[in-house]
């Protein structure tokens, strides 16, 4: 049997490509890659295959000896903070994050809190494989234990972070959309103790994500921004199906973009701390980030996309903030992972402390139009293809820099490009940004015209 650890850990369609057997199995190898008589917790998002595959996957660890510790229906980053604050050994989160409601998978949590490194992955993938699993006798099975005080610890930490009572004092009012997911666990009870008037949407567990799809895109926010207008709220709020992620509406029912919020946030955690202050994002994020950090004296580090990538670079350079531009923000005072349920409160107090609309905010953070193309690139292709793409573009106008850190990123004087192989299909994808979309397009053209020559060479 294999598996393959994405960005996100394990995922599939349950029944299918994500079973009783691969979560037991998978169970087995962590259990085997720790030692036994140490400790896991586990926690899961509200899909209807959770105690399915969280039971099978307890089992599996158990076996080995190792304890477990039980948090119920939780968002990833409440998980990562009880793993972290508790010292545990390791975690594990059983959720598909925005994924469709057939699908489920299983992530695993490092010591620290933050998502597991490649390296960590590979072993437990080869344990996995190889099916060399640690049994222990009846004397020393695992204990499966169960806790309700993940959840509390967590919203604590995250009210810990914020001026409660200027938040309570400033009479706001907020349109919640949480989606049916993890995020029902703390988000509204956060609301309820910031003192903010909720119109709540979708507010209780739903697996089937009925009432819109788990991503919180524009199109999936449309019951939000309506209820904004209808109630004149300051905000509006939406999370993805684990909460690691929250995605904003202003007060005029304007969709707020991840690299926007995401920008603003920079702006404002940067003055919290000294010039020269790091702040980490992927090389995927608009320019606009860049230009917020530049504006308050600190330093952009950009890093390979993924998130768990984000955040050990964040801890390598020691940086105070970071993020991505899909609404997964991570504020290191906090913890180094991305958390919605953080992410709200820290936007919550930024309009309680500056008295200033969400939408008036947001006119520091620069405007760039953003393109998104793809081409195909035979699976064979993709490294030769990606490895002569700099010497085709040697002397092409505009062109300041290379950055191959992840794919190849073009940075021109008036804009960039990046070109990415996709990690799933034969394609290439291909990004281009620039203060207009003629301009995106126009400086993403001989890119393209690049790749034709790439592949017919
Ligand atoms: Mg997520």
């Amino acid at each position: 049997m294999k598996i393959q650890f994405g960005t996100n850990g394990v995922r599939g369609v349950v029944g299918d490509t994500m079973t009783v057997e691969i979560a037991q199995r998978l169970g087995q190898a962590v259990g085997t890659y720790l030692e036994a008589g140490q400790t896991l917790a586990i926690g899961t998002d509200a899909r209807s295959s959770r105690d399915m595959l969280s039971s099978a996957f307890i089992a599996g660890v158990l076996s080995t000896g190792v304890h477990v510790q039980e948090l119920g229906i939780l968002p990833s980053p409440g998980i990562q903070l009880w793993v972290r604050d508790e010292n545990l050994d390791f975690g594990a989160i059983v959720t598909a994050s925005h994924n469709p409601p057939p699908d489920n998978g299983i992530k695993l949590i490092a010591p620290d809190g933050t998502e597991t490194s490649k390296t960590e992955e590979n072993a437990i993938e080869a344990l996995f494989e190889a099916g060399e699993f640690r049994r222990v006798d009846w004397t020393d099975v695992g204990e499966r234990t169960r806790t309700e005080q993940a959840r509390e610890h967590y919203l604590q930490a995250v009210l810990d972070q914020v001026d409660v009572d200027l938040i309570r004092k400033s009479n706001l009012r907020v349109v919640l959309d949480p989606g049916g997911g993890a995020g029902c666990a703390t988000a509204p009870e956060l609301m309820e103790r910031l003192g903010v008037e909720t119109v709540r949407i979708s507010c209780d567990f739903d697996p089937a994500f009925s009432d819109r799809p788990s991503e919180p895109t524009e199109a999936h926010a449309a019951a939000a921004i309506e209820a904004v207008v209808e109630h004149q709220a300051d905000m509006g709020i939406l999370q993805d199906g684990d909460a690691d992620r929250a995605i904003f509406i202003d007060e005029q029912g304007q969709y707020v973009w991840g690299d926007q919020s995401l920008a603003l946030a920079a702006y404002y955690e940067l003055t919290r701390y000294e010039p020269g202050s790091k702040v980490c994002t992927a090389v995927s994020s608009s320019s606009c980030v860049q230009d917020v950090v530049d504006m308050q004296g600190g330093e952009l580090i950009w890093t390979v996309v993924g998130s768990p990538i984000v955040a050990r670079d964040m801890i390598r350079c020691g940086a105070v903030f970071g993020g991505e531009d899909n609404g997964g923000l991570m504020f290191t005072r906090h913890q180094i992972c991305r958390d919605g349920l953080m992410a709200m409160a820290f936007m919550l107090e930024l309009v309680a402390k500056t008295g200033k609309p969400l939408s008036e905010l947001l006119e520091i953070v620069p405007r760039y139009a953003l393109v998104k193309d793809k081409t195909k690139v035979p699976e064979d292709q993709k490294q030769t293809v990606l490895a002569a793409l700099p010497g085709l573009l040697q002397g092409l106008d505009g062109v300041v820099s290379m950055d191959d850190r992840d794919g190849l990123k073009i940075l021109f004087e008036n804009g960039w490009v990046l070109v990415r192989p996709s990690g799933t299909e034969p394609i290439f994808r291909i990004q281009s940004e620039a203060k207009d979309e003629a301009t995106a397009r126009a400086l993403a053209a001989p890119i393209h015209d690049a790749l034709g020559r790439a592949l017919t060479a």
